[in-house]
């Protein structure tokens, strides 16, 4: 069987979480997510799960080894045989790095990492009409989604606020962050032969069929 071992890029508000939710269920794939494997790590109170508590307690950055060996624990565990989805890590070129070599190590290779795209200003335009339920965390979009009464959740009559992720100057901030952070990340990407670029200005289903049928040509590929 064709393994499926996928890093997701792209810049917060490309739809990326979306696509993540359609390939864990097209194809049942594990998806670790920087912040979640570090919780579970911690949850289980393994070697490794203690020293991330320990650091994360102390209110320190877990350093890119560390998470590292989380990420290399897990694609051990048996959950990952088939291939994995992994978003928010590598976040570096050193991270791609021990991933590639954690790979090595189990005789696997990433298939590839899956860029969905945007111009900063749709990101903009996208995070910043966003408005969130106080309540129920219920989303909209003032232009593109918006509630039936200004402010108002239809789901359950609760406020509509705009979270401090989703205030333009935040998003500004995070956009620089994402292009300092990333681009290098790409362009590594890229010199490998492993980078695809998706549109993440499309429907989420342009998108995703597009992905889909990109990762059926790869499968095609490796097979042949
Ligand atoms: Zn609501």
């Amino acid at each position: 069987m064709t393994q499926r071992n996928l890093v997701l890029l792209g810049p917060p508000g490309a739809g990326k979480g979306t696509q993540a939710q359609r390939l864990r269920d097209d194809f049942d794939l594990p998806y670790y997510s920087t912040g979640d494997i570090l919780r579970e790590a911690i949850a289980s109170q393994s070697e490794l799960g203690k020293q991330v508590k320990e650091i994360v307690d102390s209110g320190e950055l877990v350093p890119d080894d560390l998470i590292g060996a989380v990420v290399e624990e897990r694609l051990n565990s048996g959950e990952a045989d088939d291939g994995f989805l992994l978003d928010g890590f590598p976040r570096t070129i050193g991270q791609a790095e021990m991933l590639e070599q954690a790979l090595s190590k189990l005789g696997r290779e990433l298939t590839a990492a899956l860029l969905i795209d945007a111009p900063d200003e749709e990101v903009v335009r996208r995070l910043s009409g966003r408005r969130t339920c106080v309540k129920g965390g219920h989303v909209y979009h003032v232009d593109f989604d918006p509630p039936k009464r200004e402010g108002v959740c239809d789901q359950d009559g609760s406020r509509l606020v705009q979270r401090d992720d989703d205030k333009p100057e935040t998003v500004t901030k995070r956009l620089e962050v994402y292009h300092e952070q990333t681009e290098p990340l790409i362009q590594w990407y890229s010199e490998r032969g492993l980078l695809r670029r998706f549109e993440g200005t499309r429907t989420p289903e342009e998108v995703h069929s597009h992905v889909r049928a990109t990762l059926a040509t790869l499968a095609f590929e490796d097979a042949t």
